[in-house]
């Protein structure tokens, strides 16, 4: 069995926000660019190009009114839907495949013995703003709440844990949830940041929701021990048959968006508890999707450093704390 299904789609650089726009194509450009200087883990990656998502797939978390009104204003040739989130004419095409990933990530994880039960989905728009009637934040469509439905719809999971290390709250994933109680949801992102929601009160009307706000610029260290001890409280008598991970690397050091201060060795260490915690809970099925993170360098480079710890490689620091 190949240990890391890699999903991409070239339509998601056909969502065209501008260069001047953070969340631009570049982002997607420098995974493949990073990837290529390591090449052991590249040969191991089991490449796959996604599906289109379907509107009908769309529908299962978002409101058929809205996934209609994305097409058509990306038919008639784009339109803004707020001050930042933009659908352009390559947009629905983009959006789709961006779903359509995590879905085909699914679909493996409750596959066969030969399919990899752990993938990474390099797609973009990113999902984790988008509300179930509109798009926001640079998102247009919930990539991971999507896949959660549709994990228990189609592949009868009784119990998803989606967790999210993006630096800014994943209000859309929250709001797409937290209606179904054996959906719960962790997310640990800046406080007071965009996009103002996500207090730790807030543990929806199930009490399936883990917010964890954090204020910007603690030590490395202080992000991690509150992570993990979040998905440890959310999981206490619930055993996912599936967990998907919102990855986000606008929480590391320096990004444009956020005044985290994760390294690369943290994303190494959240994705290998993470991994371990699939294997102990659910056969390893874990689908991680691409979320926030605004360096395209440093973006690209954790990446790599993701994908090695979810295949089960080795990466060691080069000189970096
Ligand atoms: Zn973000």
């Amino acid at each position: 069995m190949p240990p890391l299904a890699y999903l991409s789609h070239s339509d998601c650089g056909r969502h065209d926000t501008g260069w001047g726009h953070p969340e631009h194509v570049g982002r997607l450009r420098a995974i493949p660019r990073a990837l290529r200087n390591d090449f052991a883990l590249f040969e191991q990656l089991d490449h796959r190009e996604s599906r289109h998502a379907t509107a009908d797939e769309l529908a299962l978390a978002h409101d058929a009114r809205y996934v209609a009104i994305v097409q058509q204003l990306a038919e008639a040739g784009g339109a803004r839907l707020d001050a930042d989130t933009v659908v352009s004419e390559g947009s629905w095409a983009a959006a789709t495949a961006g779903v359509g990933a995590v879905l085909d990530a699914i679909d493996l994880a409750f596959g066969s013995a030969e399919d990899p039960r752990r993938s990474f989905c390099a797609v973009r728009p990113p999902g984790h703003h988008a509300l179930r009637s509109s798009g926001m934040g640079f998102c247009l469509f919930g990539n991971v709440a999507v896949g959660a439905h549709y994990a228990r719809a189609v592949h009868g999971a009784e119990r998803v844990l989606i967790v999210d290390w993006d630096v800014h709250h994943g209000n859309g994933t929250q709001a797409l949830v937290q209606d179904t109680a054996d959906i719960r949801f962790v997310s640990m992102h800046q406080w007071p940041w965009y996009p103002g929601t996500g207090a730790a009160s807030d543990h929806g009307p199930h009490d399936s929701v883990w917010n964890v706000p954090m204020p910007a610029g603690q030590r490395r260290e202080a992000y991690v021990a509150a992570f993990l001890s979040a998905v440890d409280s959310a999981v206490q008598g619930f055993t996912p048959d599936l967990v998907l991970v919102s990855a986000g690397f606008d929480s590391l050091a320096g990004d444009p968006l956020g005044g985290f201060t994760l390294e690369m060795d943290d994303v190494d260490r959240l994705t290998r508890e993470m991994v371990s915690r699939a294997e102990q809970w659910c056969r390893g099925r874990l689908v991680s999707s691409l979320e926030g993170g605004y360096d395209p360098d440093r973006l690209g480079e954790a990446c790599v450093v993701h994908m090695r710890a979810l295949s089960g490689g080795e990466w060691r620091a080069e000189g970096r704390g």
